[in-house]
């Protein structure tokens, strides 16, 4: 993958899973002389209404997962940090019995009890079509985020953002969503008179505005675009990367893609962005810990398996 800075990968063990470690603009953090400030990003993606564990069936990710433990970790993550930020990049829907018959209550229930601060749209999160994704997000006590979905003339219209800026420990972050082509992957009597805006412009934009009006030390994208498409000239993460400035950060989904650590490829300006996505179902989570210091950011990633 010509993209990839190979010599920007750094990997080192790191409490017994691979990690990353990496910099980010050195200009970035105008905190006060001596001053440190730390945040630890989390995110999951494609959850796929995997409320309970893999089933003890003797299959591959049989008694992985479940709600119940990501919250137990998420809660002992908080406690050794205050700045904590949790995050979803889509498809939090379909995929067990739960779905089916709640269509989706529970997923968006738990995510308000482990605390997530913002989410993204997958395709799947169409399944029981747009006025349930009014029904059911509108019980999310955290914002949806796409900011290339245009939902004028729909009955989503005003019920998501396209971005939001959270403070942390002095540290200002922005976070935005991007969403799949809908086209061939939701039926149109789902998704109606919604219009898909190209994520590469959108992208661009959005984070030109947070790092610029907005004044963001860190710039996040939560994607459902889909990590790499080998054969099909599709907007991926790693074409995103490659085409767009001001992105630090990119937590994605839709490929079910489980990266040990976060990969490090060149933006449009040859700096290091990151992609991270952790497979599916809610096994592993991601973990992100940045360090800023006055002129100076570090940061060190890895995917975590989500055990008690
Ligand atoms: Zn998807």
């Amino acid at each position: 993958m010509a993209a990839l800075a190979s010599n920007r990968r750094q990997f080192l063990k790191f409490l017994g899973t691979a990690a990353v470690i990496g910099s980010v603009a050195p200009n970035v953090w105008a905190g006060a002389a001596g001053k440190n400030a730390s945040l630890t990003i989390l995110h999951t993606n494609d959850v796929h209404s995997r409320l309970d564990p893999f089933p003890m069936d003797g299959s591959r990710n049989a008694g992985k997962g479940g709600v119940a433990r990501r919250a137990t970790l998420v809660q002992k993550i908080r406690q050794e940090n205050p700045n904590v930020l949790l995050f979803d990049a889509g498809d939090i829907f379909q995929g067990t019995p739960y779905f089916n018959l709640y269509k989706g209550e529970p997923e968006i229930l738990a995510m308000n009890r482990l605390g997530y601060d913002a989410g993204t749209i997958g395709n799947h999160d169409f399944d029981g079509g747009i006025d349930n994704m009014v029904t059911q997000f509108g019980k999310a006590k955290f914002p949806l985020l796409i900011a290339n979905y245009d939902f004028k003339n729909t009955v989503l219209d005003g019920r998501t953002k396209p971005w939001q800026v959270f403070e942390k420990d002095g540290i200002r972050v922005g976070v935005f969503g991007l969403g799949i082509q809908p086209e061939g992957l939701i039926p149109k009597d789902a998704y109606r008179e919604m219009k898909y805006l190209d994520p590469v412009e959108i992208g661009n934009d959005t984070a030109a505005k947070l790092r610029s009006a907005e004044a963001c030390d860190y710039v996040i994208c939560l994607s459902h675009l889909g990590y790499k498409y080998d054969n099909e000239p599709k907007v991926s993460d790693v074409v995103l990367a490659g085409k767009t400035r001001n992105i630090d950060l990119i937590i994605g989904g839709h490929t079910h893609t489980f990266l040990d650590a976060p990969v490090v490829a060149n933006n449009l300006d040859g700096q290091p962005i990151w992609i991270n996505q952790v497979g599916f179902a809610g096994i592993n989570l991601g973990r992100i810990d940045l360090m800023f210091e006055r002129g100076k950011a570090t940061l060190t990633g890895q995917s975590v398996e989500v055990k008690s």
